[in-house]
């Protein structure tokens, strides 16, 4: 591994900012660095060095092998990537579009990579952060921060997809008064990290409605299996959990978190990574078909030279651009305290639409090569098939929109 300096701290990345290698933006035609600044840009070049020297040489292997490279997690964590956005408990306490240009750099590398920080830091640390007592945050955040612990969160289910509040996990208390224990039962799908995890946030039902439970994964009748084989985000995991009884104490449940906006206000956090991370999945598509098509030949002439040829870069390279943009102005709202829910919707429904598509147009470009593993357009549309799924599918996104817009909801 190369060692890299910690970006916990904001003067430590600073002050290695000289240090960092700056690596070409081919795809970037509007000076995208004059809207960030320097520390923001150091932050990012820090974190596309890493993604450069650590996960691309690796990742085409790891696709195939169908595995998640959990010896990346202790450096992950030395880079401060774990709860980046989270202040206090050992979290790196970074801005929110500190974390969105860490989460496209991540990205670039592979969808699997930034969905691990994701469901690390935006739903389960975040899960905790917000909602748990000062014992729960004390108990997890540093070492999940540190990597120590690897957190997953459930939500969904084999029947509760797009509408969890259709969930039939339940939470029972064996008894009454305050300190009885809680039993719960049910069965989670498509729950990220959940076999490799320490700790499991688990949303049930109670006689309360929905509520969120810190669930150490040892806990006797726990158990994560695997979905496999799977044709994207292969490398990553998803399980199914079965919860076959699992006895908690009384103070398990997570106090601050009532109803569906608990895991809710979760999501969002984790949705406003993916407006960053899309993009950086699909810029690095465009350079892959870009380098390539400088230097493959047929008639004659690099496929660069022909305009057909170019007309597609420069409708992926318009997409990118102003899909960055998009994440920078949601970002920026995010930190001032002014981002409002239809507007993460905006920007995960419209670029993650635009990845995708620019990264099947990309593939294009490298003709048969484009389905092989060398080349990374078609690894990363496979992947953003999950990414447009998960977090609210393209359909969930339109239809917030559209009950934004005609204040109708049409969502049953
Ligand atoms: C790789 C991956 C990782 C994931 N990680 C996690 C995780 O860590 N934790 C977790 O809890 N979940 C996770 N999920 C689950 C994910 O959030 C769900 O897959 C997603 O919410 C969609 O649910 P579903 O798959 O059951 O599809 P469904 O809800 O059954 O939807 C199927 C189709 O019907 C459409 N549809 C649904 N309702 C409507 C409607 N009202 N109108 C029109 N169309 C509609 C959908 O848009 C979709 O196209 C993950 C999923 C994937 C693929």
């Amino acid at each position: 591994m190369t060692a890299t300096a910690s970006l916990a701290a904001p003067d430590t990345a600073a002050s290695a900012a000289g240090s960092a290698e700056r690596l070409p933006d081919p795809a970037d035609l509007i000076s995208f660095d004059t809207l960030l600044t320097d520390e923001e840009v150091a932050l990012r070049d820090r974190v596309r060095a890493f993604v450069t020297a650590e996960i691309k040489p690796n990742i085409a292997r790891w696709y195939e092998e169908a595995r998640f490279p959990l010896e990346i997690v202790p450096e992950m964590a030395s880079l401060g990537l774990l709860g980046m956005h989270l202040h206090g408990y050992g979290c790196a306490g970074r801005s929110a579009v500190e974390y969105g240009l860490a989460g496209a750099e991540l990205e670039a590398g592979d969808s699997g990579l930034r969905t691990f920080v994701s469901v690390q830091g935006s739903l389960a640390m975040s899960a905790i952060h917000k909602h748990g007592s000062e014992e729960q945050k004390h108990e997890w955040l540093p070492q999940m921060a540190a990597g120590e612990a690897i957190g997953c969160f459930g939500l969904t289910e084999p029947t509760a997809g797009s509408d969890p509040g259709s969930m039939t996990t339940y939470a029972r208390r064996d008894g009454t008064g305050p300190t009885v224990d809680w039993v719960l039962s049910g069965k989670k799908r498509w729950i990220g990290l959940a076999n490799v995890a320490k700790v499991a946030v688990i949303w049930a039902m109670t006689d309360d409605g929905v509520r969120g439970f810190v669930v150490p994964t040892a806990t006797p009748g726990y158990t994560a299996t695997p979905i496999e084989p799977k044709l994207s985000m292969r490398a990553s995991i998803q399980c199914e959990i079965e919860l076959d009884e699992v006895r908690l104490p009384h103070d398990a449940v997570l106090p601050n978190a009532g109803g569906l906006k608990g895991p809710f206000s979760c999501l969002n956090e984790a949705r406003y990574g993916i407006i960053w991370g899309s993009m950086g999945a699909a810029r690095d598509a465009f350079e892959d078909a870009l380098a390539y098509s400088k230097e493959r030949l047929q008639f004659g002439r690099p496929l660069a030279g022909y305009q057909l040829t170019q007309a597609k870069l420069v409708d992926m390279a318009l997409e990118i651009n102003k899909g960055f943009l998009l994440a920078l102005h949601l970002g920026r709202l995010k930190d001032a305290g002014k981002l409002q829910h239809h507007q993460i919707s905006v920007g995960k429904l419209n670029n993650c639409r635009e990845a995708i598509e620019i990264a099947r147009e990309a593939r294009t470009i490298l003709g048969g090569n484009g389905i092989t593993l060398e080349h990374s357009p078609l690894r990363h549309a496979n992947n953003l098939e999950s990414v447009r799924t998960y977090e609210g599918t393209d359909e969930v996104h339109t239809l917030i929109l559209g009950q934004k817009l005609t204040g109708e909801a049409a969502f049953r």
